[in-house]
């Protein structure tokens, strides 16, 4: 059984580790240690707020030792989707932010970058690699991707913005597919998992 962490420090875990359940056959870990992080095949980062984590994380000693693995595990090829917040987590850097975070993934995002008047909406678009037609896509105080380098797919696009993205076996999406009853993007997900 294939073991898929959700990072547990704040934010939207609940509904990811339902959306895993669902899907069967592997099994959702609250990740919140570096031990948590060992016993794990892959790891989805939620949405939440990103200077709230990305602090646990640069300034809490065990924040410090679960980054440090998670960084060395990504270098090793371990899949990551950062799912809004998570793709914050994930870029290299953040356009309108000067903090970095794990800084692993060769894009740029553009924090909140829809405003207070359009604060949350749900759309439909294709995703490239996804049967099945259009994927509801759910955006609550969302970034966009501004930025990407060669080596970044585009998965995903909404009115010209990069919504969806991968690089190797890193994953980003600015929208939210745990909020919905579509478990397609998860089972891609899982895909990236090498037995
Ligand atoms: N606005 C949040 C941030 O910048 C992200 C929102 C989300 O994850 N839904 O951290």
């Amino acid at each position: 059984m294939k073991r898929i962490g959700v990072l547990a420090l704040q934010g939207g875990v609940a509904e990811h580790a339902e959306m895993l359940k669902g899907i069967g056959d592997v099994e959702p870990v609250l990740v919140r240690t570096a031990e948590d992080l060992a016993a794990t095949d892959a790891l989805i980062i939620p949405g939440g707020e990103s200077t709230a984590v990305g602090t646990i994380l640069a300034h809490d000693s065990r924040g410090q030792a679960l980054r440090e693995l998670l960084v060395s595990r990504i270098q090793q090829g371990f899949p990551v989707w950062g799912t809004c917040m998570g793709a914050i987590l994930l870029a290299r850097s953040i356009r309108n932010d000067h903090r970095r975070h794990l800084s692993v993934m060769d894009i740029e995002v553009h924090r909140n970058a829809y405003g207070s008047q359009l604060d949350s909406f749900t759309v439909s678009e294709p995703i490239e690699g996804l049967e099945g037609g259009p994927f509801p896509m759910v955006f609550i105080r969302a970034p966009v991707i501004s930025e990407v380098g060669p080596d970044v797919q585009v998965l995903a696009r909404h009115k010209d913005a990069i919504v969806a993205c991968r690089q190797g076996n890193l994953l980003a999406s600015t929208f939210h597919p745990e909020l919905t009853d579509d478990d397609r993007f998860h089972r891609y997900f899982i895909s990236f998992i090498k037995r």
